[in-house]
């Protein structure tokens, strides 16, 4: 096989020129942990060193290890007996390869043995990883639930539960959705009580957990009885013991080493995250905007599988006398999923980003605040970073998992009939790739989560000094595009408002959330394409298609099918 880092040349690109060295100076207290670890960078240069031979690593093992066991997986999925979950052989050999090369507690801080490495390395891991197998992120992934015990818990909580994730000791389990609650975490009722003593317990159902059979869970429950929304609603951490069951797992379309649980907590000891009743409304908020950008991570990791499946198989056969790349409609398909790919990755280093900014604009407030300096401008910047990864992030999930699906779905197609048949590789992907437009929130929930900045005007500023800049030979030609771009989007957006229709503003929210996105994305790539210039093509395919839907879906806005909600019920009562 290959090692996914060093071979990907566009993993290559995004690496060479993600600018880190802020993020990496405030997270590394200005380089001052030497002393106290060896194996802390002493400066910038140290530490991106670091960083490649890390992704290298990760590179190297889901290229020539993961990707080699990850058919069989899925073949044997995990299975279910006598109230146990077992793990498909080559899950469980996966995951002590990573742990053998110390890839556990990739975000954490060294002082509970992390890597202390920023979210936007990460989204490069998780893609890696689940470009070899799908359901093995799911577990690695899942290492994301330490990084909120470490932003909220107390710091006894954090000595207790943290060391045993870096060391890889202990898996763990998201525990949100229960039968009534999905899409409307509100409306969980799993209960949490405390005794005389004060000591937490948990009781109730919940289903569709990943790993739900994990050593440690983090749950939702509502701790304030009578209470009925969100704000009733804490986090605990509990241990899998022998006080939570797993009465079956689910036998699902994909991702099938990944089990998927069905659990009752009887009275479960649990300790409370930070304060009681903010655990919907902060840290489940927090916890998935984190695990959101890591399933976009996903997605864009099995469709990079898809992809090369496709390209492969479109060089090798052949049909009317030549291999079937030469047919236009079968390049179109390739191209169009390559435009998808790098523009994907465009998008999610941006969002990781500006997560990370926050995270060390927090810090650094936190510092200052403890210094009694002033916090004025730091408070600015935060208030900054946290509005755009709250957009960026639902955003990214959002066109990232649909586009990863089209990928896969095409790389089917490009196969014919081939691509139906289970010996081939695809038909895994095109399974595995249909859960991340679903889960951590589906598209529909995502769009609601980003339309507010979208309506806002959350980029206007970055777009008006992106229109003022001079653009030089074909990028001049394309901003000029974008700008259209723009006038349409503020058309269609100017359309909606002036109809003071909230079912008709959730109608159209998803175009309007495409056309904005595709003008950020837009204006990031010819940035891009200043530096190489194959990537002017990437710009052009990408803001002439963005420029042909936003046409398109201006006219819906704005002469379309308005009349949804009155029409509807004629239209749905025929079979
Ligand atoms: C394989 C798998 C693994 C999972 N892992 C976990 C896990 O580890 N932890 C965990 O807590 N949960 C997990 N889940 C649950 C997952 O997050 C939910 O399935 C998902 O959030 C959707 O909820 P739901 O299935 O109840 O669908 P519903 O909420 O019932 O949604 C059904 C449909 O209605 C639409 N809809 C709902 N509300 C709105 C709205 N306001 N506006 C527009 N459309 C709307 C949805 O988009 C969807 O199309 C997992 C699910 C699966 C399938």
């Amino acid at each position: 096989m290959s090692n996914f880092f060093t071979e990907n040349q566009d993993i290559q690109f995004q690496f060479n020129r993600i600018d880190l060295e802020k993020i990496i100076k405030i997270r590394e207290h200005d380089y001052s942990e030497t002393a106290k670890y060896p194996f802390a960078p002493r400066n910038y240069e140290d530490a991106r060193d670091n960083f490649r031979r890390i992704l290298e690593v990760v590179g190297d093992i889901s290229g020539n290890f993961v990707a080699e066991r990850a058919r069989e997986v899925d073949e044997l999925g995990s299975t279910f007996a006598d109230g146990k979950v077992t793990y498909a052989k080559g899950l469980e050999e996966d995951m002590h390869r990573l742990n053998q090369a110390g890839l556990m507690g990739f975000l954490l801080e060294r002082k509970y043995g992390g890597l202390n490495l920023p979210i936007s390395l990460y989204v490069f891991a998780i893609e890696m990883v689940s470009r070899g197998d799908a359901s093995l992120m799911n577990l690695f992934g899942l290492q994301d639930i330490s990084e909120t015990i470490e932003n909220f818990a107390s710091d006894e909580i954090k000595a207790e539960y943290l060391p045993k994730f870096s060391s890889g000791t202990v898996s763990g389990a998201m525990v949100l959705t229960e039968p009534d609650a999905g899409s409307d975490l509100q409306a969980v009722k799993t209960r949490a009580y405390q005794d005389d003593a004060g000591n937490w317990y948990l009781n109730g159902v919940k289903r569709f957990i990943t790993n739900g059979n994990a050593d440690v869970c983090l749950v939702l429950a509502r701790s304030e009885e009578g209470t009925k929304d969100g704000r009733g609603l804490s986090l605990f951490v509990c241990y899998g013991d022998d006080t939570v069951q797993i009465r079956r797992i689910e036998h699902k379309l994909g991702i099938k080493g990944s089990p998927t649980c069905e659990m009752q907590f009887h009275d479960t000891p649990a300790q409370l995250i930070g304060s009681r009743k903010r655990g919907l409304i902060s840290y489940v908020m927090a916890l998935m905007n984190g695990a959101r950008l890591g399933v976009a991570a996903q997605a864009l990791g099995i469709a990079q599988a898809a992809y090369i499946e496709a390209r492969r198989y479109a060089q090798e056969r052949e049909q009317f006398g030549k291999s079937i790349l030469n047919f236009p409609a079968v390049a179109d398909m390739l191209v169009k999923m390559k435009v998808d790919l790098e523009t994907s990755r465009t998008l999610i280093y941006s969002t990781a980003h500006a997560v990370d900014m926050l995270k060390v604009c927090e810090m650094e407030q936190t510092r200052l605040k403890e210094a009694g300096e002033s916090i004025t401008d730091i408070r600015q910047e935060v208030k900054h970073w946290k509005s755009m990864a709250d957009f960026l992030t639902p955003l990214s999930k959002y066109i990232i998992s649909e586009k990863a699906n089209r990928i896969c779905y095409d790389a089917i197609q490009i196969h014919g009939g081939t691509g139906y048949m289970q010996e081939f590789n695809v038909e895994r992907h095109y399974r595995d790739v249909r859960i991340t437009n679903i889960y951590e929130g589906t598209s529909q929930l995502q769009v609601i989560a980003a339309i507010g900045s979208v309506i806002k005007g959350i980029s206007d500023k970055q777009f008006d000094a992106n229109e003022e800049r001079e653009w030089h030979h074909e990028a001049r030609l394309l901003a000029n595009k974008l700008k259209k771009i723009r006038n349409l989007f503020n058309k269609s957006k100017a359309y909606v408002l002036e109809q003071e229709d909230k079912a008709y503003q959730e109608l159209h929210s998803a175009e309007l959330v495409e056309m904005y996105g595709s003008l950020y994305v837009g204006y990031l790539l010819l940035d891009e394409a200043a530096e190489d210039s194959r990537k002017m093509l990437i710009a052009k395919k990408y803001i002439l298609d963005s420029l042909a839907t936003a046409l398109h879906h201006t006219e819906s806005i704005t002469k379309g099918f308005d009349t949804l909600f009155t029409d509807v019920e004629q239209i749905l009562t025929r079979e």
